[in-house]
């Protein structure tokens, strides 16, 4: 098991503060075959690559064995950010490191003491386990970026399908309001055409932070292309989303956009549409997207309801 690649660095330990030993070492000498439930811990850790699974598959594993009240996993990008409250409970916890990139911390809490014997276990079924964490982690990552346009960090859209079908279902189930809205830039070949086009891109990334000022944590924005955006609302109506659009319109308008030195203005056309029972996906878009497209031919920078 020894290999000089993987470490785990130990946290802070606050076994000491009470003594249980004698019912745990029964365990743990219960299972002395150490190599073997390592070989088959390692053998279903392998067995996902999503990292939820992997994570609520190592706690049902090793929970029962060690007695486990508890078992808290951060990433990478939460460490430092929390605090665990052991309740006045045991913790042991390992930062760990796969060649030398961070995976993440984990703590391992109960009621009784960790002794010894029973650290140096863990510390080998943590061993077993940074491998199946560093491809959870990496897939992941990849999911991500899949789904992700990667100048303004919004979705992009080969995830519209998925998130679409989702929130359709859930305003559905729920019987609750579901809106969009179709966003587009106002004479964005200008910019470029004036600019260049890495001004251009500098405006499309000031128009995604002047967007998400105005929205809830739960509205979902996605760049479908070029300077198109699509804003999808759940549980707001026709109106909510009218009063939204025109926040966004005049912040938009209103927020000095300065790229590469030069201030640019910049101003959006959208429209909005409602969910409607007997709509599909397409429907829905296509009335926003009709909207827009009227906003456009009327004027732009305005709103229009499809
Ligand atoms: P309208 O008001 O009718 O929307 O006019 P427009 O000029 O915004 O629309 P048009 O569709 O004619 O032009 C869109 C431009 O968006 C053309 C293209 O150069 C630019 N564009 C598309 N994707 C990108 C991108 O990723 N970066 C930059 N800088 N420009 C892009
Ligand atoms: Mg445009
Ligand atoms: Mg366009």
């Amino acid at each position: 098991m020894a290999n000089p690649t993987l470490s785990i660095v130990k946290g802070s330990s606050l076994s000491s503060l009470y003594h249980d030993s004698k019912k745990i070492s029964k365990t743990i000498d219960n299972l002395n075959a150490d190599k073997q439930v390592l070989l088959e811990l390692a053998n279903k850790l392998h067995s996902t690559l999503e990292l939820d699974k992997l994570i609520t598959l190592f706690k049902l594993e090793i929970s029962p064995i060690l007695n486990l009240d508890e078992v808290i996993y951060i990433t990478p990008e939460e460490a430092h950010q929390q605090d665990i409250d052991t309740k006045g409970r045991h913790m042991v916890s390992y930062q760990l490191v796969l060649y030398k990139k961070k995976l993440g911390e984990i703590a391992l809490i109960r009621r009784t003491r960790f002794d010894d014997k029973e650290q140096k276990f863990i510390e080998k079924i943590l061993v077993a386990a940074l491998l199946p964490l560093k491809n959870a982690l990496e897939y992941q990552q990849a999911m991500l970026s899949a789904l992700q346009d990667p100048l303004t960090g919004v979705l992009n859209r080969f995830s519209m399908d998925s998130v679409f079908s989702r929130e359709i279902e859930l305003s559905n189930r729920n019987q609750t309001p579901l809106s969009l809205i179709a966003l587009d830039i106002d004479f964005f070949k200008q910019v470029n055409d004036t600019y260049g086009h890495t001004t251009g891109d500098c405006v499309l990334k000031h128009l995604t932070e002047a967007v998400k000022q105005c929205t809830r944590n739960t509205d979902i924005l996605f760049r479908c292309g070029g300077e198109e955006f699509t804003l999808l609302l759940n549980n707001t109506s026709l109106e909510g989303a009218r009063q939204l659009a025109e926040r966004i319109r005049e912040n938009v308008q209103n927020s000095p956009c300065i790229c590469n030195g030069q201030s640019i203005s910049v101003t959006v056309s959208m429209g909005i549409s409602l969910f409607q029972s007997d709509d599909t996906q397409h429907t829905f878009f296509d009335r926003a997207d009709k909207a827009l497209y009227q906003a456009k031919e009327t004027g732009r920078n305005q709103v229009v309801c499809g």
